[in-house]
């Protein structure tokens, strides 16, 4: 019996263009992606009986076929039967579920990086990525995570330079989720009309961005489109944003189709009393206090 340890990093989009409908059924995106130090930890234990099984401490999170991270122990090991064993994967979650924080896809990730550690694969980076992008789009970014444009659907992936300093507020109203087939499907019904005139091109000016290194430059330019379709729907999002920027926000912005928003803050000694004071604004929201993160998944044992 072998086992490890993994962290899994949460993700939001610091910038998200949805550029068209493809004939896949997906969406055209150009999105900068973003690891945060908000993590869920996988212990990963091969055992003699050839099944797979799972448990999680998260009564909302599937133990069945549906769990992502299950599905990425199937998938490798249907690609290498040989060296497949058996393995009990236990999720330790700290990040919420259903929140736009790519939780899943992190567990996933951090599956396919710990089974190829355990079965001796050998597999690189961009081959774990090519499984990982089998399972979901935001997945390939989970495996390396960091600081990375993703093209096509998500999954295409440029690395680009750590974003660094400032601290990073994660908030979610406790009983709220998003769909986001709900949201593309809304956002495209709504704004289709734009698709045609717009570009991947649109990105580059806030990679330019990124590239200053200035986390106030960065907070003012951050977009995300599904903003259009989701706070309109739900003001008591739009609400909690405008609060962080009256609390000294440098930005605030919809964490991929939500429900969770981010705020950046150049030091966590602002975000602190910041959030202490939304807290009691807002008490049916859950707040997290927390940095951006150079990678999306790391063996700790
Ligand atoms: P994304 O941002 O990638 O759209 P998300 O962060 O909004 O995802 P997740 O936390 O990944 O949402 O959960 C979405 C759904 O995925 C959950 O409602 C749950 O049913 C399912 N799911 C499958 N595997 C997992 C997992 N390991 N952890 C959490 N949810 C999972």
């Amino acid at each position: 019996m072998s086992q490890c340890t993994l962290a899994a990093a949460a993700k939001i989009n610091l910038y998200l263009r949805i550029l068209g409908l493809r004939g896949d059924g997906y969406h055209e995106v150009a999105m900068v992606l973003q690891s945060v130090n908000l993590r869920d930890t996988l212990h990963l234990t091969t055992q003699s009986r050839k099944d797979m099984s799972i448990t999680c401490d998260h009564p909302q999170v599937p133990t069945d076929g549906t769990n992502l991270a299950l599905k990425a122990a199937h998938l490798l090991a249907e690609a290498f039967p040989k060296q497949a064993t058996g393995v009990h994967i236990h999720i330790e979650k700290q990040i919420p579920v259903a929140a736009g924080l790519a939780g899943g896809s992190s567990n996933g990730a951090a599956v396919l990086v710990g089974l190829n550690h355990l079965w001796g694969l050998g597999l690189t980076v961009p081959e774990l990525q090519g499984f990982a992008a089998q399972l979901g789009s935001d997945m390939p970014f989970c495996v390396q995570g960091g600081t990375a444009l993703g093209t096509g659907r998500g999954d295409i992936l440029e690395p680009l330079p750590p974003v660094t300093g400032g601290a990073v507020v994660l908030a979610k109203f406790v009983n709220l989720s998003i769909s986001t087939p709900w949201a593309y499907r809304t956002y495209s019904e709504t704004f289709r009309h734009t698709f045609a005139e717009a570009s991947a091109q649109e990105s580059d000016h806030f990679v330019q961005v990124l590239a200053s290194h200035s986390l106030a430059e960065i907070a003012a330019h951050l977009h995300n489109d599904f903003e259009k379709v989701v706070l309109p729907a739900h003001p008591e999002i739009a609400q909690l944003k405008q609060g962080f920027l009256d609390q000294g926000a440098l930005g605030s912005l919809l964490s991929g189709s939500g429900p969770t928003v981010f705020a950046l803050y150049s030091d966590a000694t602002l975000a602190q009393p910041a959030v202490e004071q939304l807290r009691i604004d807002y008490p049916e929201v859950d707040f997290w206090v927390t940095e951006f993160c150079p990678w999306g998944v790391a063996m700790i044992q």
